[in-house]
């Protein structure tokens, strides 16, 4: 069977997120076609008592029943920091998901943290290792012990495995022994799954989207998902799809509308007299504006550190939230009652939002403006404009 999954999110208690909203979650995962949404900071025991004051739980699926065909599954991104082997006196810092097969790995798991002196009173707790590989004996002891799937988050983020200020090329060179716990690599909103391909090196693990979501609105939950082709409607049916590497497709934000994308300078940089400047490809050393070194972009820096071996290949479709489309060709904001009244109609006649991204949209787009009409198949036949994120400033596709 098919199932849409959503695997990455946090509870009220990661930081910058609002209030838990259980009747919105239902509902959003409804309009949005997400069928098993992960449940976000499970290590947290606060988290947990909520979400089983809340919803049953089902042992069997080892999943919490929203409604039929409605899950959350057992699920948390854990920080990992650790000495940076280029220079020591500096840590590196990732974020890493993990999801559970059942309720008694969450314990197991817990326990292991505890033991490496981590806080687990917080959403999203850190690990903390002193070398590479103390933290690659400590996943390979967590598949030992615990029925888990290890996802390294976001992978070419600022947070990721291969961004931030101390960068590394490849996955392996920290996971070392322990690549092969690896299940997955996440995209995360700045990459889509070519970009990934180029990136993963040795590693043959399938590339799945979510949507680090901190709330359940309609442009945040469900902003990035994937099709899983499942055997079972549980926990451990996650894992066993992601372990078979049936991962269909998923469907991406369009990475060009990072922050980060292009290499370049903002115009209101020093010595800049108002101009920009942005290289798709081959950027100079420095600015031939101001003389100073560029922030690389991430397709850049992804050619530059791409291994060249042999990818995999995965279905994906770029998407951007059907409010926000709705919101650009109309000419209103993305939290207004007239957007999202038009929203629930497309979805509605959709069955929900996943399926237009990933069928046939015709029948969803009945009575629907057509400058609406247009922008959806704009984005789904990728013929828009782009305006390129560069230098911290965010990226756009022009419908218009
Ligand atoms: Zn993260
Ligand atoms: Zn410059």
């Amino acid at each position: 069977m098919n199932l849409v999954v959503d695997l990455h999110s946090h509870s009220p208690y990661a930081g910058a997120s609002g209030k838990s909203d259980f009747k919105r979650l239902s509902y959003v995962m409804g309009i949005k076609g997400i069928n098993i949404y992960g449940s976000g900071d499970i290590l947290l025991k606060k988290w947990e008592d909520e979400l089983c004051a809340e919803f049953p739980f089902d042992r069997q699926k080892s999943m919490w029943v929203i409604k039929e065909g409605q899950y959350l599954m057992p699920q948390t991104e854990i920080i990992v920091t650790l000495p940076y082997a280029q220079n020591p006196a500096k840590r590196k810092l990732f974020h890493v998901v993990i999801l559970f097969g059942d309720m008694e790995s969450v314990y197991t798991v817990r326990t292991m943290m505890e033991k490496k002196g981590s806080k687990l009173g917080i959403g999203r707790p850190f690990v903390k290792f002193e070398s590479y590989p103390e933290m690659q004996d400590f996943f390979i002891e967590m598949k030992r012990k615990a029925r888990v799937a290890i996802v390294p988050a976001h992978v070419v983020t600022p947070e990721g495995i291969l961004g931030g200020k101390n960068p590394v090329d490849s996955v392996t060179e920290i996971w070392g022994e322990a690549s092969s716990c690896i299940d997955a690599l996440e995209t995360g909103l700045s990459a889509d799954p070519e970009m990934l391909a180029a990136v993963a090196g040795g590693l043959d693990v399938p590339l799945i989207s979510s949507s680090d979501a901190h709330s359940a609105a309609f442009n945040r939950l469900g902003r990035e998902f994937t099709l899983l082709d499942m055997q079972e409607e549980s926990a451990s049916g996650v894992l066993a799809a992601l372990a078979a590497k049936a991962v269909l497709k998923t469907a991406e934000f369009p990475p060009f509308e990072g922050r980060y994308y292009l290499t370049g300078h903002r115009l209101d940089r020093p010595g800049h007299n108002g101009q920009e400047v942005w290289y798709l490809d081959n950027p100079p050393a420095v600015c031939p504006l101001c003389g100073k070194p560029f922030v690389e972009g991430v397709r850049q820096r992804i050619k530059r550190i791409s291994s060249g071996l042999a990818v995999r290949k995965q279905a994906f479709v770029y998407q951007m939230p059907l409010i926000e489309i709705i919101a650009a060709s109309l000419g209103c904001g993305a939290g207004s009652k007239k957007a999202s009244d038009l929203y629930i109609k497309i979805a509605g006649q959709a069955g929900n939002e996943s399926s237009l991204w990933f069928q046939d949209a015709d029948v969803a787009l009945q009575g629907v403006p057509d400058a609406v009409i247009e922008g959806i198949r704009a984005v789904k036949e990728n013929r828009f404009k782009i305006k390129y994120g560069f230098d911290g400033q965010y990226g756009q596709i022009l419908l218009a």
